[in-house]
């Protein structure tokens, strides 16, 4: 971390602000944060670094964190999302008690707050359309062009504000716009609308509003009310925070929230961005927004990833005051030393090829004790089936091995893992396709685990399932769904956006089902959501949605090598 306060105090940036406003007593009493989303989307990783933020710094100084629809832009937005964002919210674990609000709840107060500024000469209804709007603000080099109507009266003005609320003008025929200052630096400060007409249901005030306030004007105003202390966004507002304390001030509302940026979370090869996230979904290119490809929250969870992974990536990751970009291998190394610390281990094949153990006498079973978790020595163990024929993995036979292939071969022999000593005598194979359909093998009775006579040492360890008492299973396994994606600043990513095509960037082979795994048959006791190690493998968990299908559905979750921990040693990642 390059910032300075940090190494010294162990604060991040905006906890030094949080900690010296209390200090100089701008801040009176406990401080008062929110997390503002527009529901027009599901929520993504991107927002679980503001919602830990917000809510984390409340949880930390004894403080209060509001949940606030920016509901203001009618066309967008569907009770869907609200209900989604809620759940997300809960399910990482953040409370925001009664204090549920929309800034749909505030159309009246804001109105009034626009009366006060026409009052005062410092709002008037432009005729202009939108586009003139536009090429009358000028460039960042040339100052814009003051707007024909300007001039208008105080009285013209409330009248004309009137009628735009109560229907006389189409849609887009007239704004109410700041009057401040066109040659101002600052585009934002080029009297920005602060309202505009448009016929559109609302999800919540239905049609009872033509007008709509726009963001920049209500977000100060909706804070404000609520009496928000610190009022945290990212960084792309960094040059509305002169606008934002222009409306507080000219409305004389009386309460003063300080506005503080910071840097939005970007990760390598993933997209986060509600707009490529949404026609992702409405093209049909994922199941839906919970797709276990999909970096929302709801994706993530459905994938397996756990509240607690996703709370500690957000603290490690940081707050700082430059955009950066954070590898995705340190995402997954976060679920991965959860699930490392709390998954149950078990065996499941997913790519079968069944061995005959010829010498194992038939209908005998033995029940074989096996560990649950030798991460954990109170997760116990289990007993599991060992029989005649059992399935292992296809890539774990070679009949042709080259060197140091530990793995099974013609001659060679394996343990079965917590059971017997194997050696493959014969490979059995299709007469017509030459495709191998079985290997008989014969165990060495004195070789079981634990109970090991035989002095044998072999090299390879194999995961295995007792073929009568598998359980047929589907296995999910994921790529990233994109192509990497293109980082950096946010005006670079809106044009970045501006070109994106989804066609381009997709990968074809981001998910492989494989329809006919065999699973151990403990996990006929799994319930959906339910998270495990399957040996050699990796981390998988129990769908929870699909859940009336007739065999289980379960979606890789991460595999079990850690590249991000090479990334770190080597001194080439980003953090
Ligand atoms: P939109 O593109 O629709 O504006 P948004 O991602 O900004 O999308 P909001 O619903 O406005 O979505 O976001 C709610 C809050 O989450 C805002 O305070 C925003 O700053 C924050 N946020 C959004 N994306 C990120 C991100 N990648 N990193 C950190 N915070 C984010
Ligand atoms: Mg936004």
């Amino acid at each position: 971390m390059d910032n300075p306060v940090e190494k010294n105090t162990g604060l991040n940036f905006i906890q030094h602000i949080i900690e010296e406003d209390m200090k100089s007593g701008r801040t009176v009493g406990s401080i008062h944060t929110r997390f503002p989303p527009e529901p027009n989307g599901y929520l993504h990783i991107g927002h679980a670094k503001s919602i830990c933020l917000n809510f984390g710094l409340a949880e930390q100084y004894q403080g209060l964190c509001n949940l606030r629809f920016d509901d203001t832009n009618p066309s967008k937005e569907e009770t869907e999302y609200v209900d989604s964002i809620m759940e997300d919210i809960r399910w990482l674990g953040f409370d925001w008690q009664d204090r549920l609000f929309f800034a749909s709840n505030y159309f009246e107060d804001l109105y009034r707050f626009a009366v006060v500024l026409i009052k005062k000469g410092k709002a008037y209804v432009c005729d202009l359309s939108s586009e003139e709007i536009r090429s009358y603000r000028g460039t960042l080099t040339e100052p814009g062009k003051l707007s024909p109507y300007r001039e208008r009266s105080i009285e013209e003005n409330l009248d004309l504000f009137a009628k735009m609320r109560s229907g006389v003008f189409e849609d887009g025929s007239k704004t109410l716009r700041a009057k401040i200052d066109m040659n101002s630096p600052n585009v934002n400060m080029r009297d920005p609308v602060i309202y505009r007409i448009l016929r559109s249901h609302h999800h919540r005030t239905g049609d009872t509003w033509c007008i709509y306030p726009m963001y920049d004007y209500a977000h100060p105003l909706s804070d404000a009310l609520e009496k928000i202390t610190h009022s945290i966004c990212t960084l792309e507002f960094e040059d509305h925070r002169p606008l934002y304390d222009w409306f507080i001030e000219q409305t004389e509302v009386p309460w003063k929230p300080r506005q503080i940026e910071f840097a939005r979370l970007n990760i390598t090869k993933t997209y986060l961005s509600k707009r490529i996230l949404r026609a992702l979904v409405e093209e049909g290119w994922v199941e839906g927004w919970d797709d276990p490809r999909m970096p929302t929250l709801s994706g993530l969870r459905r994938r397996g990833y756990t509240p607690e992974a996703i709370k500690t990536f957000c603290d490690r990751i940081g707050v700082a005051k430059s955009n950066s970009t954070v590898e995705k291998e340190m995402l997954e190394h976060c679920i991965r030393e959860d699930l490392n610390a709390h998954a149950l281990r078990v065996m499941a094949v997913l790519r079968p090829l069944k061995i005959v153990i010829t010498n194992y006498p038939e209908n005998q079973v033995e029940w074989l004790e096996t560990e649950n978790n030798p991460e954990d020595p109170t997760a116990g163990t289990r007993k599991i089936p060992f029989s005649r024929e059992v399935y292992i993995e296809e890539t774990d036979f070679m009949e042709e091995p080259p060197k140091k292939f530990f793995r099974l071969s013609p001659g060679n022999e394996v343990r079965l893992k917590s059971a017997y000593i194997i050696r493959c005598d014969e490979v059995i194979k299709d007469p017509l396709t030459g495709k191998i359909t079985e290997l008989h093998c014969s165990y060495d009775p004195s070789s079981k685990s634990n109970q090991d006579t035989s002095g044998k040492k072999v090299k390879g360890t194999l995961h295995w399932v007792s073929a009568p008492h598998a359980i047929r299973g589907e296995v999910r396994l994921y790529q990233d769904l994109l192509l990497d994606a293109p980082v950096g600043t946010d005006q670079e990513d809106e044009e970045a956006k501006k070109s994106f095509s989804i066609q381009e960037m997709i990968r074809p082979d981001s998910r492989e089902i494989l329809k006919e795994c065999y699973l151990e048959p403990s996990l006929s006791e799994a319930v959906p959501g339910a998270k495990y190690q399957f040996l050699r493998q990796g981390y998988f968990c129990l769908d929870s949605k699909n859940t009336a299908k007739e065999i289980p559905i379960y979606h890789q979750i991460v595999t079990l090598k850690d590249t991000w921990l090479k990334l770190e040693k080597s001194g080439k990642s980003n953090l």
